[in-house]
C-alpha cells in the first residue's frame, strides 16, 4: 500500500486538460483507495437528482423523449431516454448501473444526453436512434436494500451496492428475468425497439492491469458459443470503435476483460436472444464497496466520466455515419487479457 502515496502525488503532478470534462488525471496512476484518499459518494447524482436532470433535458430537447419502463423493487420509476429520428436507422442502446455501485457510467451517460441537446450533435441523431437506460438499479445505487451495508467504505451519506434490493445480481438474471428491473428492461426495451447494438457499462476492481500498467477499463464481446457469427462480428466492430477512441488517448488504457460464457449475463444472453451486437465495458474502480481494492477515490472521476462520454459519442457517430462497417477487428486477436496487480 506504500505505493499509493507516490501514485497520488504523481497523479497530482500529471493533470492535463482535456475537452469539456475539465482536468483529468493520467490513467493508470490515478489514486486508489489505500486509507489515504476519501471515497465520497456525495458528489454523485442521487436517484432523485438523476430523474430531475432527465426531466430538465426532456423539457429542453425536442428530440428527446422520456419513457418509464417499469419500477424497481422499492418502487422507483426506471427511465429510458429515447432519440428516435427514423425507425429505419440503426439503433444503439446504452445501459448503465445494473450494478448499483458502478455509478460513473451513469454520470457519463447524463453528460452524453446533455451533449445530444447541442447543435453539433444533430447530424448524429439524423443517422442513428439512441436509447439510454441510466441507473437500471436505483435501489442498489441509493443503498435502499434489504441487507446490511455497514462494512462499506465510502463516506458521503449513502452507500451504493451491486445487487438490487432483493440482493439479486441483475446481470445474472437475463435468462430467468425474475427481478422487476430485469423484466422492465426486456419487456419494455429489448422486445419493443429494434435494437442493433448495445453497450453495457460497468465498473470493475481498481487493480486490473494490462502490460504492467493499470487499465482505465476493459472490454469484451459475447463469449457464448451460441452467438450468431454476424452478431459477434458486429460486437467486435463496436469494440474496435471504442478501443480506437479510448486507448490512444493519454488517459485511456484498455485490456481485454476476462468473462464467462453464461447467458444469464447480458453481454451473452441479449446477443443470443435478440441478435443484438453487445459489448461489455468495465471501467476502473467502483463508487463504493466493502473491499478496499475495488473502490477508487473520486480524484479519478474526471477521466472515467470522460471515458464514458467518449465511448458513447464515438460509437453513436460511427453507427450514424456508417464508418463502423470499416472498423478493424483484428486487434481483438492480440489485445492482452487483463490481470490483477499483486500487492
Ligand atoms: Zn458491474
Amino acid at each position: 500500500m506504500r505505493k499509493t502515496l507516490a501514485a497520488a502525488a504523481l497523479a497530482g503532478a500529471l493533470v492535463v486538460t482535456a475537452g469539456t470534462a475539465g482536468p483529468v488525471a493520467a490513467v493508470g496512476e490515478g489514486p486508489g483507495y489505500g486509507g489515504n484518499e476519501t471515497v465520497n459518494t456525495s458528489i454523485l447524482h442521487t436517484y432523485d437528482q438523476l430523474v430531475a436532470e432527465l426531466k430538465t433535458q426532456d423539457a429542453k430537447q425536442e428530440r428527446l423523449d422520456l419513457e418509464v419502463i417499469g419500477q424497481s423493487v422499492k418502487g422507483c420509476d426506471l427511465y429510458l431516454a429515447k432519440y428516435i429520428s427514423n425507425p429505419d436507422n440503426p439503433t444503439i442502446l446504452y445501459l448503465t448501473q445494473q450494478h448499483g455501485n458502478e455509478q460513473l457510467t451513469t454520470e457519463g451517460a447524463l453528460e452524453f444526453i446533455k451533449h445530444l441537446g447541442t447543435g453539433k450533435n444533430q447530424g448524429v441523431l439524423d443517422g442513428v436512434n439512441i436509447l439510454v437506460v441510466p441507473m437500471l438499479n436505483p435501489d442498489g445505487a441509493m443503498g435502499d436494500v434489504d441487507f446490511s451495508l455497514e462494512d462499506y467504505i465510502a463516506s458521503g451519506g449513502r452507500h451504493l451496492t451491486r445487487n438490487n434490493a432483493n440482493e439479486v445480481d441483475l446481470n445474472r438474471d437475463h435468462v430467468a428475468k425474475v427481478e422487476p428491473e430485469t423484466r422492465a428492461l426486456h419487456n419494455n426495451v429489448m422486445r419493443k425497439y429494434g435494437i442493433d447494438y448495445m453497450i453495457d457499462l460497468h465498473h470493475q476492481g481498481a487493480q486490473s492491469e494490462r502490460d504492467g500498467r493499470l487499465v482505465s477499463g476493459s472490454i469484451l464481446h459475447p463469449t457464448t458459443p451460441n452467438v450468431d457469427p454476424a452478431v459477434l462480428e458486429g460486437s467486435k466492430k463496436l469494440g474496435a470503435v471504442v478501443f480506437d477512441a479510448i486507448d490512444p488517448t493519454g488517459w485511456g488504457h484498455l485490456g481485454k476483460y476476462v468473462g464467462g460464457s453464461a447467458e444469464t449475463i447480458s453481454r451473452n444472453g441479449i446477443a443470443v436472444e435478440y441478435g443484438i451486437s453487445t459489448l461489455l465495458f468495465e471501467m476502473r474502480g467502483m463508487s463504493d464497496h466493502y473491499r478496499e481494492d475495488y473502490v477508487l477515490g473520486q480524484k479519478s472521476n474526471g477521466y472515467l466520466i470522460k471515458q464514458t462520454v467518449t465511448t458513447l459519442e464515438a460509437t453513436a457517430r460511427a453507427i450514424a455515419d456508417g464508418s463502423i462497417a470499416d472498423a478493424e477487428t483484428s486487434f481483438w486477436d492480440t489485445l492482452a487479457e487483463q490481470n490483477t496487480r499483486s500487492e
